[in-house]
């Protein structure tokens, strides 16, 4: 073998039989090889185990889809490039032109988005109401055929909780698929609950170092099965680095999610007291208008807490700026604290009404908690409330 054929063709270092390695290798390869034909098109027609090509599968992105199945309690999973990139191929894989979905006015900007813009453009219509309007939603249900209620809890920013049981049962009785994006509360949370498919942004709690993008559909067998072709021709599966990256992350996921909900709750009880912050928005503060359902439906709350300003949007700009310890930006579920000024969080489609029902003001801030010292955090917010 010429040295030139030798590079292309590195020894093989494969660990004997029995001897495993115990975090599995990230199989950074796009290309996967059987010896014959005949054994590819075994594989290709799903009569036999094994991998092809990156874009289909990879065993390092199939062992996080397998873990994120088993946490989140249904069949299978499909992981990709980013949890906007999740939620648009659920969207786009479940509906045709004709179809109706209902979706809310607290769900995520850029998930109003792909259904005003992109779904509309296929000829697929919607209706836009509170979450909190649960007639609103049995008279949609019941006036017109609907092919997907999508939905959020808790809400982002102000962390209204659906009555995710209220909501299924409806969507059921009328046909319709739930599906749940369960960024906010985890991968450890609602799965008692009928929903057809979660879909997760892996960006934000899954590694929990904000240092890697990634998304998940995760469903019972038969919607994975009809979502997967359109999924592999589509082109956006998670790359197995990051995959690897996210996996590693998911070790101490419980532990982080525990530590920095109790965080939260701690700031949340400090904000709600404090004399320059008219309402403090938080699941786990008995003043929280859905605080029994939270309660019932939720193990924990969470670690978003948001707030709002008695003095409106230039106070609340002083206070994101003037935070220390927290970074003034988007995202959320990292280990280090983050905050979301006012003049970030808006949202310039809604009409006045549709503004008004969203909970958001114009002195709300929004702080995703992290895994620092309480006592560091609240001295902090304290500082730069001017206290
Ligand atoms: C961040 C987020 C997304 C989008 O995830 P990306 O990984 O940023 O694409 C979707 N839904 C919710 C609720 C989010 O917070």
């Amino acid at each position: 073998m010429k040295k030139p054929t030798l590079v292309n063709h590195p020894p093989d270092v494969s660990p004997p039989p029995g001897n495993q390695p115990v975090i599995a290798p990230i199989y950074q390869s796009v290309k996967f090889e059987f010896e014959t034909v005949d054994d590819t098109l075994r594989m290709l027609r799903g009569e036999a185990p094994g991998y092809f090509y990156m874009r289909a599968s990879n065993p390092t992105t199939r062992q996080l889809e397998l873990t994120l199945a088993q946490l989140q309690g249904r069949d299978d999973c499909l992981a990709t490039a980013s949890g906007v990139n999740a939620i648009a191929q659920t969207l786009l894989g479940l509906t045709k032109s004709g179809d109706h979905v209902l979706f809310f006015i607290e769900t995520y900007g850029p998930t109003r988005n792909i259904i005003r813009r992109l779904l509309a453009r296929f000829g697929v219509e919607h209706t836009m109401l509170s979450i909190e309007d649960l007639a609103g939603i049995e008279n949609v249900l019941a006036s017109r055929p609907t092919r997907l209620v999508f939905f959020e809890s808790p809400t982002n920013p102000v962390t209204k909780v659906a009555d995710i049981e209220r909501i299924v049962d409806l969507a059921h009785r009328h046909g319709a698929l739930a599906v749940l994006d369960n960024t906010f509360a985890g991968f450890h949370q609602h799965g008692e609950y009928g929903i057809d498919v979660f879909v997760h942004s892996l960006t934000k709690y899954a590694s929990g170092t904000g240092d890697v993008m990634g998304g998940a559909v995760i469903a019972r067998q038969d919607l994975i099965d009809d979502l997967r072709p359109d999924f592999s021709v589509l082109g956006a599966h998670l790359d197995p680095h990051a995959a690897f990256l996210i996996q590693r992350g998911l070790k101490t996921y419980f532990v982080r999610y525990s530590a920095q909900t109790a965080n939260a709750q701690k700031i949340a009880q400090f904000l709600a007291g404090h004399p320059a912050v008219t309402r403090c928005h938080y699941p786990g503060l008995s003043t929280h208008p859905q605080f029994a359902l939270a309660r019932k439906q939720m193990k924990e709350p969470g670690t978003v807490v948001s707030f709002d300003l008695r003095d409106g949007s230039e106070a609340a700009r002083k206070f994101s700026e003037g935070l220390k310890l927290f970074a003034l930006t988007a995202s959320l579920g990292s280990t280090e604290s983050l905050v979301m000024a006012p003049q970030l969080i808006g949202s310039r489609d809604f009409t006045p009404e549709q503004a008004r029902q969203s909970g958001v003001t114009a002195g709300t801030v929004r702080l995703s908690i992290g895994l620092e010292d309480a006592g560091d955090l609240i001295d902090d917010i304290d500082q730069a409330l001017g206290g």
